[in-house]
């Protein structure tokens, strides 16, 4: 997955996924937590979720690759190619779904966290954009419900950008929720998840938009919309398993995001998800998936401080104490506040928020 390379100062580079390991070497992660093999998504994986025609191209154009040779606009825009990009797209894919079937498979495993490159969370089913090719989580998902046959996942996206892909994927269906926090302003990419979308036909309500316009939001800001939004949502929902797409471009200092989170509010947001899941349901399954995060020193103490939370509570999560305390409104923002209201009156009729 460290093959994958763009121009070298191109903000989705192979140092991301390097230094979240030597961080992690450092710990002797393996002593700790089991460690799951990568494996390339296998065709069936692939095609759940993205059109036949597209990946052909995908493939043809990697394998064939010539750097004056532009990818068709029509699969795609926004992104780089090298020769390694199929592969590295495909490994990235398949190790996440080779982790949620083992997830899925084994009683023993609780949690997990799959560190992949290229992200997934803006490919569309024929379409590759915001340095995205496959979308990892969305294949994940798509094979809990085909091959586990899960009635109910969540997909939690915390990156800063709206995950227009995994939204697309599964706007209308009831099986695969998606809610997002994100930054929404008229120029930033992608330009889609507002509050007013969500979900057609039978997803009608599955997909939950909560975008943050107007100011650098900060962890409390998350805090916030996670108890008073996504924590209901779980309840009502009652989900089998949860994906999180885990990016970390809204901490502080991002250069993309430009956002205000810390990089301690990482692990509470992952102790407040495992809360949620532990208080309803029977087994909880939390998989993280990582997506953006370009500031390479923060991406590793961002996914450290993530793991710290998996990997330590996931038996003992924070109390009802710590939960109820980021009820405190005083370092919200009362944009934030409004938006979440805004949330639950589009969602009127459909969950109780
Ligand atoms: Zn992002």
């Amino acid at each position: 997955m460290l093959l994958h390379q763009g121009y070298s100062n191109h903000p989705e580079k192979p140092v991301r996924l390097s230094i979240i390991w030597s961080y992690l070497e450092e710990v002797s992660l393996d002593a700790i937590c089991p460690l799951i093999k990568g494996r390339t998504a296998t065709t069936t994986e692939l095609q759940r979720v993205h059109k036949k025609d597209y990946l052909d191209i995908l493939q043809q154009y990697c394998s064939n690759y010539q750097p004056n040779t532009a990818f068709p606009s029509q699969y795609g825009s926004g992104i780089y190619f090298n020769e390694h990009t199929w592969s590295c797209a495909s490994f990235a894919a398949g190790s996440l779904c080779e982790m949620t079937k083992q997830v899925l498979s084994d009683d023993s495993l609780r949690n997990g966290m799959a560190l992949i490159r290229p992200p997934g969370h803006h490919a569309l089913s024929n379409f590759a954009n915001g340095f995205c090719y496959l979308n990892n989580v969305a294949m994940a998902a798509a094979m809990a419900v085909e091959e586990f046959h899960l009635e109910r996942v969540l997909i939690i996206d915390f990156d800063v950008h709206h995950g227009n892909g995994t939204q697309a994927l599964f706007y209308e269906s009831n099986q695969v929720m998606y809610f997002s926090a994100h930054r929404w302003e008229e120029f930033f990419f992608p330009k889609t998840g507002k509050i007013e979308e969500i979900g057609e036909g039978k997803g009608k309500g599955y997909n939950i938009n909560v975008p943050l316009t107007g100011f650098a939001y900060r962890e409390e800001d998350l805090y916030y919309i996670f108890v008073h939004v996504l924590r209901k949502l779980i309840q009502q929902f009652s989900p089998e398993l949860i994906l999180v797409s885990a990016g970390y471009d809204a901490v502080k200092q991002d250069p993309i995001g430009k956002m205000n989170v810390s990089i301690q509010g990482f692990e509470t947001l992952t102790q407040l998800i495992l809360f949620f899941a532990n208080e309803c349901m029977t087994t909880p399954k939390v998989i993280y998936a990582l997506e953006g995060g370009y500031n390479v020193t923060q991406i590793a103490e961002c996914v450290m401080a993530s793991m710290k939370a998996l990997v330590l509570y996931s038996h003992s999560v924070c109390s009802q104490e710590e939960v109820d305390s980021f009820y405190d409104t005083s370092k919200v923002s009362p944009i934030t506040i409004t938006t979440c209201q805004q949330v639950a009156h589009v969602l009127e009729g459909i969950w109780k928020l």
